[in-house]
């Protein structure tokens, strides 16, 4: 008997504890500041919706900050990203060089192409535009590179038709910007109605996405509105990566294909420029920011691709992630 009333008394005590307990937690979440480091990196991800989530991480211009700094906060959680490369600045003061791109690939990182100087593509002549476009996958592939994507400097050319054939002759894909999500099927851009993904209008001019227009979001442009402010940085990168999950349902990976979904899934595609432990530069992430923002996508259960996992069906004219 006296035994039982001790046990009794105890679970009192512990049923006790855990109210107060539940209470302190409840009401310190009612409590917390908008937005901070701990409460990014510690939401719980819901298992139903985790694997629909997805982002293709891009960084553009060979900066010896992205193989010094982001590469092995990559490798920590096994991500693998697309490294955008200017073929004829591997030997600037910052790039990344041949070794270090080497080394990218050997990692699984997938290695593409963003021109052989970074010129404004508009206003090339013939031979100046073929130089930066198809020298730039010569340059590659004679480093060993084969190169299927290609990036365009300062998110200018993708509706210049000129240019956009140039580029069509070379690669599979080409990025510009300027969209926080691309869709898959090209029919979500609210501004930009189509019902594919098919590169020309009937009266032969571009549509705004297509193969050669795949729409994605230079971050640290975020980060440059932001003013470099931690709080808005982080819940502007959760603001635009859960974006997805009004058009991305279903319960796996495939369902991000287009094909035969009214809208079909959207991705976001994210690029970088340089990583570094400076503060306040423009086109530069701090490294600690980038630090936990991978965090994020990795204790949110985001899955991290490159742009090889984007391909194009060129009979049904839409997108999907392989
Ligand atoms: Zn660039």
């Amino acid at each position: 008997m006296e035994c039982n009333e001790r046990r009794i008394q105890a679970l009192l005590v512990f049923t006790v504890v855990i109210v107060i307990a539940l209470s302190t937690i409840t009401s310190t979440a009612f409590f917390l500041p908008a937005i901070s480091y701990s409460q990014l990196s510690t939401t719980p991800s819901s298992n139903n919706i985790a694997n629909t989530k997805v982002v293709i991480l891009s960084f553009d211009d060979n900066r010896k900050g992205d193989f010094t700094y982001a590469k092995p906060i990559l490798d920590k959680y096994g991500f693998k990203a697309t490294f955008f490369i200017i073929c004829g600045k591997t030997t600037d003061k910052g790039a990344m060089n041949w070794q270090e791109i080497a080394s990218m690939q050997s990692d699984g990182m997938d290695i593409e192409s963003h021109t052989m100087t970074h010129k404004h593509l508009n206003h090339l002549s013939a031979s100046a535009l073929n130089f930066e476009i198809a020298g730039s996958k010569q340059c590659l592939a004679s480093h060993g590179y084969n190169t299927t994507s290609f990036a365009y400097p300062y998110d200018e050319g993708a509706d210049n038709v000129t240019v956009v054939n140039t580029v069509a002759k070379y690669y599979d894909l080409a990025r510009t910007g300027s969209e926080p999500l691309m869709f898959l099927n090209c029919n979500g851009f609210k501004n930009h109605p189509q019902t594919d993904c098919k590169t020309y209008l009937p009266d032969g001019k571009l549509t705004y996405a297509n193969r050669y227009a795949i729409r994605s979001l230079s971050f640290d442009r975020y980060e440059i509105k932001d003013l470099f402010n931690n709080a808005s940085i982080f819940s502007d990168f959760g603001q635009i990566l859960n974006s997805q999950s009004n058009y991305n349902k279903g319960n796996g990976i495939i369902s991000l294909s287009g094909i035969g979904n009214n809208v079909g899934g959207a991705v976001p595609l994210i690029t970088f420029h340089n990583v570094r432990p400076v503060n306040n530069v423009p086109y530069t992430t701090n490294v600690g920011v980038f630090a936990e923002l991978m965090k994020y996508l990795h204790d949110n259960g985001y899955k991290v691709l490159d742009m090889a996992n984007l391909r194009y069906d060129t009979k049904s004219n839409v997108s999907h992630i392989t």
